[in-house]
């Protein structure tokens, strides 16, 4: 069976909508034809300043809405990144094969760097994208399922791979990004022509807020100035964005959706997009719900987790770290 690995950071209390159609529901469906590690990526999230104790408990919410949407632990390795000290040792080495200029090169760094006041940005938010690369190859992993925004970082992934194999000698899998059709970005819904962010909570859709607030968030979302509900991209970024959704999250077509809205107002679209949201989102709060009532039983999934993550983690990286000419230990 084909490896798949993923991870997604505990950055913010909830996750979003385009978390989950951009990535999660691939991974939930993925979970049937490979043989998948997810991970919560706590060393990502403090690449920016974090509270230690609202990180924990994020990590904790975040296992959580991960079990909710359906990741199966029985059959998947689900864990927390820190957990395996082998992401951490692995991307050291692959730092030293990217080059300064390579990583300096990644949009989501100038993006982010940009949003921050140049002395708080940290050197871990640079070399991010390596630490991405090792969470990946450690695993041997075939496929990647993310979203659009992490193409670069994983072109960055397959070039490091490449390079340690031709150097060293065939060690990794090279892995394939895995971006759905349709969905892998999810814009905001009060500037549709930017993404929607954990790290911008303007028009944020969270799985876990009131649903009553996502459908509120939906009645406000920026649209144009015309009537007509059709999905172009170019002069109705906003419309598009919340057609792409609807679509999504019932399974119906954007041309269905079209003309069943033939003649009807964007108000009347937003209205019902609201009644769809909260219809997915309630039930998925309840079963969050459930997985936090039961605390220790989270922990020992992720313990369990961990411990199969590690079986892999460290025999890929004993391989590196011999390869490089690194003594060993015993
Ligand atoms: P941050 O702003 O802190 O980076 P994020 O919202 O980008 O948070 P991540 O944890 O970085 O969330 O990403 C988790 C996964 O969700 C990744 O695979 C990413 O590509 C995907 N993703 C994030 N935002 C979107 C979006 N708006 N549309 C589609 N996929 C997305
Ligand atoms: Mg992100």
């Amino acid at each position: 069976r084909p490896r798949v690995l993923s991870g997604i950071q505990p950055t913010a209390d909830s996750f979003h909508l385009g978390n989950y159609l951009g990535a999660l529901r691939e991974w939930v469906t993925m979970q049937d034809e490979h043989d998948a590690f997810y991970c919560v990526v706590d060393l990502h999230a403090i690449t920016v300043a974090q509270d230690p104790e609202l990180l924990r408990q994020r990590t904790r919410l975040s296992a959580a809405q991960l079990l909710a949407l359906g990741i199966d632990p029985e059959r998947s390795t689900l864990f927390v990144q820190s957990h395996v000290p082998e992401h951490a040792q692995l991307s050291w080495v692959l730092e030293c094969l990217t080059g300064f200029g390579e990583a300096g090169r990644m949009t989501q760094f100038k993006d982010k760097s940009a949003r921050q006041e140049a002395d708080h940005v940290s050197v871990g938010l640079f070399t991010y994208p390596v630490l991405q690369a090792a969470d990946i190859l450690l695993y041997q992993a075939d496929a990647v399922p993310v979203g659009e925004d992490q193409r670069q970082h994983l072109e960055l992934t397959r070039n490091l791979a490449q390079r340690f194999n031709s150097r060293y000698g065939k060690t990794f899998t090279v892995p394939a990004a895995h971006i759905p059709k349709g969905t892998a970005k999810i814009y905001d819904l009060q500037d549709p022509t930017s993404k929607m962010s954990k790290s911008v909570p303007a028009g944020v859709v969270e799985l876990l807020e009131s649903p009553k607030r996502s459908a509120k968030k939906i009645r406000s979302a920026v649209t144009d100035l015309e009537r007509e509900i059709r999905y172009d991209v170019e002069n109705k970024p906003g419309i598009s964005n919340l057609l792409v959704i609807y679509s999504a999250l019932t399974g119906r077509g954007i041309a269905d959706l079209e003309t069943a809205y033939e003649g009807k107002g964007y108000g009347d679209l937003k209205k019902e997009l609201g009644e769809v949201v909260v219809e997915f989102v309630t039930p998925f709060q309840e079963r969050v719900r459930e997985y936090l009532d039961d605390p220790t039983e989270l922990d020992k999934v992720l313990h369990r987790g961990a411990e199969r993550a590690r079986a892999v983690s460290a025999e890929t990286l004993r391989t590196v770290f011999d390869r490089v000419g690194f003594l060993p230990p015993m």
